[in-house]
């Protein structure tokens, strides 16, 4: 995939499927931008590794509209502007819907809705100007299965995909593609969380048995902001070893 000199934004890049994306694009010749939200080390780290010049990491919360402005602005300024943009920062918080608090429900659906869209809204204006640009939403397998005691993290993630298609449609005039990917279990802090018990019948249930890698996704994830995918907009991208179908 080549993303020789694509400027790239990336939410929650410094680990999980985050890293493998920034360590991805970077590989593919993109400078990239992206964010942690309170230790900076790891992302420190990351920056150092990295292959190519012109990286940076940038602190942002992405719930909170007057830290994204001021990661944007730090990133548009390093890098000249953005060609893609990469709304990957999201957490859960599992419970049963009949013992969830409404705080529990709200911090997901604000972390992972209101933060890609409110992300999504900090890069448009800048991506019409050029007339182009790519951004690229992290949903989840569970946005069409369900799962018990998720149903704020499902909820977040099926309002994604709705929003997806929806400002693809505003945005296509100005040549501006809006997809999402769609992962199924991948082995990152996230899934961690599981027990190996879990783990195990997870993978039972995977047609290609096992739990995916944050490369596998960010394959999917660089194809869509690539220019070899200039006609797919409004799309949701399954990657979960055929765990759906
Ligand atoms: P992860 O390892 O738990 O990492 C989450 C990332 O989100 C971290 O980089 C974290 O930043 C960032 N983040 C959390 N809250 C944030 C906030 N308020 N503002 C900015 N950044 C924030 O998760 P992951 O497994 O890599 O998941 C990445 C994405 O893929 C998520 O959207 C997730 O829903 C989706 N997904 C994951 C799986 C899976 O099986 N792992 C499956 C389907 C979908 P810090 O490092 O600073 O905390």
């Amino acid at each position: 995939m080549n993303l020789k000199d694509k400027r790239v934004f990336v939410t929650g890049g410094a680990r999980g499927i985050g890293r493998g994306i920034v360590t991805l694009l970077a590989k593919e010749g993109a400078r990239v931008a992206f964010t942690y939200t309170s230790n900076p080390a790891p992302s420190e780290e990351l920056l150092k590794e990295l292959p190519g010049d012109g990286h940076l990491c940038v602190k942002m919360d992405v719930r909170d509209g007057a830290s994204i402005q001021e990661g944007f602005a730090k990133a548009m300024e390093t890098l000249g502007g953005l060609d893609g943009l990469v709304n990957n920062a999201g957490i859960t918080k599992d419970q049963l819907a009949l013992r969830m608090s409404a705080e529990e429900f709200k911090d997901v659906v604000d972390t992972n809705l209101l933060g890609t869209f409110l992300c999504t809204k900090a890069v448009l204006k800048s991506m019409m100007k050029q007339r182009s640009g790519s951004i690229v939403n992290l949903s989840s397998v569970v946005a069409q299965m369900g799962n018990p005691g998720q149903c704020n993290y499902v909820a977040s993630k099926a309002g994604i995909e709705g929003m997806t298609r929806s400002m693809a449609l505003e945005m296509a005039s100005r040549k501006i593609r809006i997809n999402a990917v769609a992962p199924g279990f991948i082995a990152t802090d996230m899934t961690e969380k599981l027990s190996d018990d879990q783990k195990a019948k997870i993978s039972e249930r995977i047609p290609l048995g096992e739990l995916g890698s944050p490369e596998d996704i960010a394959h999917a994830v660089a194809f869509l902001l690539s220019d070899q995918s200039t006609y797919i907009t409004g799309q949701v991208l399954q990657v979960n070893g055929g765990l759906y179908l």
